[in-house]
């Protein structure tokens, strides 16, 4: 019994640190007696939590607020940026992205390494945190790849970037080397719409898709807030919706995946260009083929995103990855046949604004809230 009540406190105390935690990232430099207002804390408790975290380095005290009521100076407390750091690892095909962030997520290193086999992936994975662990206290990893990924026991069910066996050891070892850190395994399209919504620049949202167009076509699914995986892992498979039953077969079985048609491959296929920046020179000079081709793209997304709005509804849609390159030739027409077929005609569709990688960014983010989130 004793125990129980004992562990039942524990669990108390560790919410409430990560409620004061949460409170100072988002809301510092804030003073002590402005977390009692905000959390209902007893004054006790918020300057004992407050010593621990300062203890533990990740809050420091610095600046003071002049009091309006007592007239006295509260010290104010903010995020010690080097109190810990979080690495996101993109998994690409052909390459790996590490980058590191700070606690209050600025990046402080970028490394990327071409990758030709799975064993190239997991020396570049396990160098790139051995590299980050050596000098900094790593709180969390999280690695995004394509696939299918049950999220609850962090394993990979199936990627076409690796095989799974091989990126399950990957995460065995780095959660072997990094005891106390957060290990996460995700989907890289889910954590793009994570990094939007966390960092994108709009208001508080709790719905949005985004759209990730580069080898592959993706689709990331926000729904209340948190990334909506599916039962499977398998929501957000994008680019293997059918935008034409009577179309070329896929490798995935189907038929007239969007990804035959909006991929970046398959738009320099269409256009015999060799790369997205020619593509869009191409464009810009006034090809008037190529802004055709480009034009058709635009009307194989709308019905694709059309599915989207009509089946999930959320708030707005962001298309990122290297397409955005092309800019307005793509988003203007986009535009045009989605107020053509969509029941809300004036639907927010952007680019991401995410100038970093918003995968590593996303991946970041994720193991941050898994460590400090409620
Ligand atoms: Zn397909």
């Amino acid at each position: 019994m004793q125990e129980l009540i004992k562990s039942s406190q524990q669990v108390i105390k560790e919410s409430n640190l990560k409620l004061v935690f949460g409170l100072i990232h988002k809301q510092g430099p804030i003073s002590r007696a402005d977390i009692k207002k905000m959390t209902g804390l007893s004054a006790t408790t918020v300057s004992s939590l407050v010593e621990e975290l300062l203890a533990d380095g990740f809050v420091n005290e610095g600046g003071v607020k002049n009091s309006t009521t007592s007239g006295r100076k509260a010290v104010l407390l903010h995020v010690n940026p080097d109190g810990g750091y979080f690495v996101g690892i993109d998994v690409q095909n052909g390459a790996i992205v590490a980058d590191t962030f700070a606690l209050d997520f600025t990046e402080v290193d970028h490394m990327k390494v071409s990758t030709t086999s799975n064993e190239k992936i997991a020396l570049g994975i396990l160098r790139a945190i051995s590299t980050a662990s050596r000098e900094k206290r790593i709180l969390g990893v999280t690695i995004g790849l394509p696939g299918v990924i049950d999220t609850a026991s962090n394993t990979v069910v199936s990627s076409t970037v690796i095989d799974a066996a091989t990126a399950n050891d990957i995460y065995q070892t780095v959660a072997e080397a990094l005891p106390d850190a957060k290990i996460c395994l995700r989907n890289n399209s889910g954590l793009i719409a994570y990094a939007e919504k966390e960092f994108g620049n709009h208001g508080e949202v709790s719905s949005l898709v985004s759209i990730d167009i580069d080898d592959g076509v993706g689709a990331g699914i926000i729904l209340g807030g948190s990334i909506y995986a599916g039962a499977n892992g398998m929501a957000g498979e994008f680019g293997h919706i059918t935008v034409d039953y009577r179309g070329e077969k896929c490798k995935c079985g189907s038929y007239g995946c969007l990804e035959l048609a909006a991929s970046i491959p398959a738009m320099l296929a269409m256009t015999a260009e060799n790369s997205i920046d020619d593509l869009a020179q191409s464009l810009i000079g006034g090809n008037q083929i190529v802004i055709e081709i480009i034009d058709n793209v635009a009307k194989a997304l709308a019905f694709g995103i059309n599915n989207i709005l009509n089946i999930v509804d959320p708030e707005f849609i962001v298309i990122s990855g290297s397409v955005r390159a092309l800019g307005d030739y793509l988003l203007t027409p986009l535009k045009k046949y989605i107020k053509q077929i969509a029941f809300v005609k004036d639907k927010k569709i952007e680019y991401s604004s995410i100038e970093t990688n918003a995968v590593t960014l996303g991946g970041a983010r994720c193991s941050f809230d898994e460590m400090f989130g409620a």
